[in-house]
């Protein structure tokens, strides 16, 4: 249920860079969210559409973007995806590990219409 304040400065953060750029409306906002990222697309969205009502934002498209879960194994460094339910190094069966990829959670990029 943290998706709300997480929404919320997205929100902000795009409305600031449209102020900067001058633009009357944002069309589109590209987010990355990693696998690990415990963020739902669908809660995100439903948020957003209360949110941005009556802000220049309002009616722009929400892009996500995943990053699989990359883990490096720190036995044998091998990198790799882990498969879903099992998070041991493939080559070595180690499970001391560190997260490469899959946490992340960003606005990559807003589109925006002056
Ligand atoms: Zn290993």
């Amino acid at each position: 249920m943290h998706e709300l304040p997480v929404t919320e400065s997205i929100l902000e953060i795009s409305l600031r860079h449209a102020k900067q750029a001058e633009a009357r409306r944002i069309t589109d906002l590209h987010l990355v969210i990693g696998q690990l990222a415990s963020i739902v697309d669908d809660s995100v969205q439903f948020y957003w559409d209360i949110i941005s009502k009556d802000t220049l934002a309002e009616g722009a498209i929400l892009h996500f973007r995943r990053i699989e879960t990359e883990l490096r194994c720190l036995d044998c460094t091998l990198n790799y995806k882990p498969a879903e339910y099992d998070m041991a190094c493939p080559s070595c069966g180690g499970s001391n590990v560190r997260v490469v990829a899959g946490e992340e959670f960003f606005l990559e990029s807003i589109d925006v219409e002056n």
